[in-house]
């Protein structure tokens, strides 16, 4: 049997989920088991999401990575990247050209400029 779970709260789906897809302004931006997804982000929005997740203890907790900007609207979404205009590591690329998705080392998938 296979669920599709589908949340903003990435500390839920940890608990049920053996692959993680993370998704930007309906695009697929992260691919990864669970264990990779959480020890090893890659995508800086993927980093964005679980930096917000609360710690239960305060010597545990990451650094927050607040995004700025307004979410934009998904009928006429951003050039290139979606995610540039509120991305931190966004470069000139990103406004341009849309990332592809490609598979890493470690097996995880990731659609960004960076990789
Ligand atoms: S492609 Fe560029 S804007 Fe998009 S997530 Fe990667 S670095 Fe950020």
């Amino acid at each position: 049997m296979t669920y599709l779970f589908i949340s903003h709260d990435l500390s839920v789906v940890e608990h049920i989920s053996d692959t993680i897809t993370v998704m930007y302004l309906g695009n697929m931006v992260e691919i990864a088991d669970k264990r990779t997804l959480f020890n090893d982000p890659k995508h800086p929005y993927t980093k964005a999401l679980l930096s917000s997740i609360p710690q239960a203890y305060p010597k545990q907790q990451r650094e927050r990575i607040v995004l700025q900007g307004e979410i934009p609207n998904a009928a006429d979404p951003p050039s290139g990247c979606k995610f540039h205009t509120r991305c931190p590591m966004a470069m000139e690329i990103c406004q341009k050209e849309r990332p592809q998705m490609q598979t890493l080392k470690d097996g995880s998938r990731v659609a960004c400029h960076l990789y």
